[in-house]
C-alpha cells in the first residue's frame, strides 16, 4: 500500500488536448508501459462525440484493453448521460464527470449550467452501474479563462451538491490558475462541508506551480493526485491552458520525500520512451526526467 496514490491522466486529458493524435496501438502501448511502472489508476479517455474530439473515438477500445492489465483501475471522463452509458458499457471501472464552478466555462464546455450538470450527474448516479465508481469533479475551481475569479462559495456547494450521490469529489485547478495559499483554504472549505468523500486534487502547471499546489494539498490531507507524464494537456476551451502536473516530477517529489507512490521511477522514464515514441511530434515537458535522479536517491520503503 502506497502513501499517495497517483492517477495518471495522460491518456485523456493530455492526448484529448494534445495537437497529435496518437494511434490507437501506440495508447495500448503506453498505457501497458505505466502500469507496468507500477501506476493503479489511469483515466484512458473520454467518452465525447467523436466528432467533436477524434482523438478519443477509439475510448471504447482502449477502456477494454486496460480492463485487461492487472490492478489498474480504469478511469474514463463522462461529460453527460450518454457518455456515461457508454463508458459503464466499455467497463469502465470509474467515470469522472467534470462539473464547471465557473458558469461561463460550463456553459463553454458542456453547453449546461452548473446546476444543469449536477442534475445531469444525479440522472447517471441514479442508472443502474454495478460497481462502477462516480467521480464529482469540481472544475475550474481555482479560476476560470474566460470568467475569471471564481467564488469559493460556488466551489464548497457544487462538491456539497455531488457529495450528494458521487462516490467521491476531486477539485480541479483546469487552467493552472491556483496557488499554495488558496489551495490550502479550497481544499479545506471543501473537507469541511463533505468530509472524506473529498478525495483528489486534479492540479494543472500552466504558471509551474504544480508541485507547489500539490504539496499544499497533500499537507491538507489529499492522498489522491491526478497528473500527467511528460505533462502533456490541458482544456481546448479554456485558453492558454497548459500540461497538468508532471507525473515524473510529481512522483520524484514524494518519493525523495519519503512518501510512497508505489511507481517505480526506472519504469516510469521507459513509459515516458513509449509515450515519445507513440507521438514524436508532441512536446513532452518535466524536469527530473531531463536532469536524471539525484546520486544517491533512494526511494521512499
Ligand atoms: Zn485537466
Amino acid at each position: 500500500m502506497s502513501d499517495v496514490h497517483i492517477c495518471e491522466v495522460g491518456p485523456r486529458d493530455g492526448l484529448q488536448n494534445a495537437k497529435h493524435t496518437m494511434a490507437t496501438e501506440a495508447k495500448k502501448a503506453w498505457i501497458a508501459a505505466l502500469a507496468r511502472a507500477g501506476i493503479r489508476e489511469i483515466e484512458v479517455g473520454s467518452f465525447v462525440p467523436p466528432r467533436l474530439i477524434p482523438a478519443m473515438a477509439d475510448t471504447a477500445d482502449i477502456v477494454r484493453f486496460a480492463r485487461g492489465l492487472d490492478g489498474v483501475k480504469v478511469v474514463a471522463l463522462a461529460p453527460n448521460l450518454k457518455g456515461f452509458q457508454r463508458a459503464v458499457e466499455a467497463g469502465a471501472h470509474k467515470v469522472t464527470f467534470p462539473v464547471s464552478a465557473s458558469h461561463a466555462h460550463s456553459l463553454s464546455n458542456v453547453r449546461m449550467t452548473p446546476d444543469e450538470m449536477v442534475e445531469e450527474v444525479r440522472r447517471c448516479a441514479q442508472l443502474p452501474h454495478p460497481g462502477v465508481e462516480l467521480e464529482g469533479a469540481v472544475s475550474t475551481a481555482f479560476g476560470c479563462t474566460i470568467q475569471g475569479a471564481v467564488p469559493e462559495d460556488e466551489v464548497v456547494r457544487i462538491a456539497s451538491r455531488l457529495a450528494e450521490f458521487c462516490d467521491v469529489v476531486a477539485i480541479a485547478d483546469t487552467v493552472g490558475y491556483a496557488n499554495p495559499a488558496q489551495i490550502r483554504r479550497v481544499f479545506r472549505r471543501v473537507r469541511d462541508a463533505i468530509g472524506a468523500k473529498l478525495e483528489a486534487a486534479h492540479l494543472h502547471n500552466t504558471r509551474g506551480l504544480g508541485l507547489a499546489n500539490a504539496l499544499a494539498a497533500y499537507e491538507e490531507g489529499v492522498r489522491h493526485f491526478d497528473s500527467s507524464m511528460g505533462g502533456l494537456g490541458g482544456c481546448p476551451f479554456a485558453p492558454g491552458a497548459s500540461g497538468n502536473v508532471v507525473t515524473e516530477d510529481l512522483v520524484f517529489m514524494f518519493e525523495s520525500m519519503g512518501v510512497s507512490t508505489g511507481v517505480d521511477f526506472d519504469r516510469l522514464l521507459e513509459a515516458r520512451e513509449v509515450l515519445t515514441r507513440g507521438i514524436p511530434e508532441e512536446p513532452v515537458y518535466g524536469h527530473t526526467p531531463m536532469a536524471g535522479l539525484p546520486k544517491g536517491f533512494r526511494a521512499a520503503a
